[in-house]
């Protein structure tokens, strides 16, 4: 097993499958995670209500007779998919820890459509990206890269030598870390350029002010408004001596890029980028990785009132 699966290993496939057997089974750990002490409506606030018997997803109020859905707020709200295909969709990307593309995912789902099978990656996708997660802090190794991409038409796999198509395409990364020095979470970003304006403008959305932003010598990183600024150069030692940690994930994430998807295309490049992210920042964490993928207990507390202030508004 992983190390990083030790405190918190994802559930087996043959657990899965007996947990989440059939919808009413998902509509249960829906409404469990809605109403973790039970109904309550909406709408009127009244703690009595049951699941309809033709869709064990809507529930109705016992006092208004509102009727309010289990997926609201989620990301399957709405979707004409099984709930039990989104809840395997989501299994399946949290537990395998490279991740898949939509074909693979399209064969383990058993989907007719390659099309639905990439909608659906694409919604949980959107999902691996918290609006409100906090910037880093403490000490923040930050360095800019670049990656090759192919195009649409480009094969998978071209001859050597010769002129290569490849283009380039320009990825920073800060990775947060501990005063003792271990890696925490990471941002990333697919940049136009490694102009200073450009790269402080990435600082000053992933790093708090006040963190302490350790760089190599590229006078693009100097003087960042709201940081102190180590650039770290040490004449005869190479960039990945010294910001050990962000070279570290950059050399991860194009093993990563290329065994999965065979390269990247450059127009979904921060999809991309954001799915890394989002596996590097929760690697130990997966179990609960299921649940923000699926917008499960996003919507708990606030939602229900932000429901309860709209229907009134
Ligand atoms: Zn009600």
């Amino acid at each position: 097993m992983p190390a990083r699966w030790k405190n918190d290993k994802p559930m087996s496939r043959s657990a899965f499958d007996a947990r989440f057997s059939d919808e009413e089974a998902c509509s249960h750990y829906l409404a469990e995670h809605r109403w973790p002490e039970g109904f309550v409506c909406p709408s009127c606030g009244t703690c009595k209500g049951w699941p309809l018997k033709r869709n064990r997803a809507t529930w109705e109020c016992a006092g208004c007779a509102r009727q309010t859905s289990v997926t609201a707020g989620t990301v399957m709200h709405s979707s004409h998919l099984p709930l039990r295909i989104w809840f395997l969709a989501a299994h399946i990307i949290t537990s395998h820890s490279n991740g898949m593309s939509a074909l693979q995912l399209q064969a383990q789902l058993g989907l007719g459509s390659y099309k639905t099978a990439w909608l659906l990656l694409q919604k949980l996708r959107r999902s691996m990206v918290n609006p409100d997660r906090n910037p880093l802090k403490d000490l923040v190794e930050i360095d800019e890269t670049e990656i090759p991409f192919r195009s649409r038409h480009d094969p998978e796999d071209r001859p050597k030598g010769g002129r290569s198509p490849v283009g380039k395409m320009f990825v920073v990364c800060a990775v947060e870390l501990s005063r003792d020095g271990h890696p925490r979470r990471i941002r990333m970003k697919h940049i136009p350029d490694g102009a200073s304006k450009t790269l402080h403008g990435f600082i000053g959305q992933a790093v708090e002010p006040g963190a302490h932003v350790i760089t190599d010598g590229w006078l693009g990183y100097e003087n960042p408004p709201a940081n102190t600024h180590e650039a770290k150069v040490v004449s005869g030692k190479k960039a990945h001596d010294i910001l050990h940690w962000v070279h570290r994930v950059f050399s991860n994430l194009k093993t990563w890029a290329k065994g999965v998807f065979h390269g990247l295309r450059k127009c979904h490049l921060q999809r991309y980028l954001d799915e890394f992210v989002f596996r590097w920042n929760r690697r130990r964490h997966m179990r609960s990785a299921f649940d923000t993928l699926l917008g499960i207990g996003v919507g708990i507390g606030p939602a229900t009132y932000r429901d309860f202030v709209e229907q009134r508004a």
